[in-house]
């Protein structure tokens, strides 16, 4: 029997071809604990995608669920549009003392729709309008969201040919080593920038990952960061980077760009800010650029309170002191180590790898040997996704709170799967 023969039919029949993550773990998921997924027979699944970033706590964490059940059995308001609720009044309050003051960051906080790609539709927006220009700059392999506006920053050809439409008014430049270190950071966007015949209309902003999550794992230098947020303030360009994915400790501290040291002017922050899995999202910006009228940039879900609560439970829980992200920078030396044991050992398969604090990638040759990989971890009870233009990258992202132990499990079954795919494709 293959695993396509246990995919329930209804799936198939009901559900639009659109689907995805089901088709590379065909089995039905019913429980969800900590750092594992259990399917309706029971099988446990350990969780090394965690709901693509938007699981940093894990799944159902028993302090989240607490403050979430307890909020609804007071029939705390679940819907409320935007309106002020206690749930969002907590949340703002908790985010400005923990999060903002004592990074010194002064933004003001928006509410757009609840996803990432919302997040990253506001920002464009407001620095389309903040500065009444047109133009953004985006980078290679970059992956910003699937809405038009979003998916015209992003990379992946793809995705793009999705839109049915042309997707203008983005710019592409070369993300940190995509020429390898062949030219000197930024000499192409210095150049155009300068010269007025080269074609390239002042942008309104640049929009950044500092770690692509989708594009294959590729990790800015902080010194690349540092540079271009030092071009985006001499040419008036504004700076947003997209912290979907990378952002909520992922990488060690809160926001994923503390480490260089720069401060955006737009910070477009989705997945697990709300800690629990829930749909929330934020767009942040410097209070100069609120130049919102009311109600310009509308939506009726931006008020998720539930989604407040978790939110608010897990800033309390997880960031009032330096234990987590002190805690996700030592593992990211566990993972380097294992990755590179890995690599030594078998260099048949596993090309390279990278990451930064707990998000990391293992590099093949092609999208076969990644996915031969995938599917091996998959039958040893692992789940892992792919990443990259050619789906090239085995993509590890743990949730921060797994332990010790579920993080060499993890790791092991990993090294596993890559034997056994480099066997396999030999043969
Ligand atoms: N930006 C980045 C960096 C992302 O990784 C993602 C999701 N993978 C998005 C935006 C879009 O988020 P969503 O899927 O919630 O719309």
């Amino acid at each position: 029997m293959t695993l396509t023969d246990i995919a329930p039919s209804v799936f198939e029949t009901v559900e639009s071809e659109v689907r995805s993550y089901c088709r590379a773990w065909p089995v039905v998921f019913e429980q969800a604990r900590g750092s594992r997924l259990y399917d309706e027979h029971g099988r446990p699944y350990l969780d090394f995608f965690a709901g693509a970033g938007s699981l940093n706590y894990g799944h159902n964490n028993p302090v989240l669920k607490r403050a979430l059940l307890d909020y609804l059995a007071g029939d705390g308001v679940t819907h409320g549009l935007d309106m002020s609720t206690t749930a969002k009044r907590d949340f703002l309050e908790t985010f400005r003392s923990v999060v903002l003051e004592p990074r010194a960051l002064p933004y003001k906080v928006m509410f757009p729709g609840p996803t990432g790609t919302n997040a990253v539709e506001a920002a464009l927006k407001l620095a389309r309008k903040v500065t009444g220009r047109e133009t953004v700059v985006s980078f290679t392999n970059a992956f910003h969201g699937m809405s038009l506006g979003s998916l015209a920053a992003t990379g992946n050809a793809a995705k793009r040919a999705g839109a049915g439409v042309p997707l203008p008014h983005v710019t592409r430049m070369p993300y940190d080593h995509y020429l390898d270190g062949r030219m000197p950071d930024f000499l192409w966007f210095e150049r155009l920038l300068a010269d007025p015949g080269s074609g390239l209309d002042r942008p309104a902003a640049v929009i950044v990952e500092t770690v692509q999550g989708e594009g294959g794992i590729n990790v800015a230098r902080a010194e690349w960061l540092r540079g271009l947020a030092d071009l985006c303030r001499r040419h008036d360009m504004l700076l947003i980077v997209d912290d979907v994915q990378m952002g909520c400790g992922r990488t060690g501290d809160f926001f994923s760009f503390e480490e260089a040291g720069i401060t955006p002017d737009i910070v477009a922050l989705s997945k697990s800010i709300s800690g629990y899995g829930l749909p929330m999202a934020l767009c942040l910006f410097r209070p100069e650029l609120d130049q919102w009228q009311p109600g310009e940039h509308n939506g009726t879900f931006r008020g998720n309170n539930p989604a407040f609560v978790t939110a608010t439970a897990t800033l309390d829980t997880y960031w009032r002191d330096d234990t987590l992200r002190d805690r996700t920078l030592a593992r990211a030396a566990r993972v380097e180590g294992a990755l590179g044991d890995l690599l030594g050992e078998d260099g048949r398969s596993a090309v390279s790898f990278r990451g930064r604090g707990l998000v990391w990638g293992l590099e093949f040759a092609d999208g076969k040997q990644a996915a031969a990989v995938c599917r091996r971890a998959f039958e040893l009870g692992l789940l892992l996704e792919t990443s990259g233009p050619y789906d090239e990258v085995v993509k590890l992202l743990p949730p921060l709170t797994a332990t010790d132990d579920e993080l060499d499990e993890g790791l092991g079954i990993l090294a596993r799967s890559v034997r056994h795919a480099a066997d396999g494709l030999a043969a």
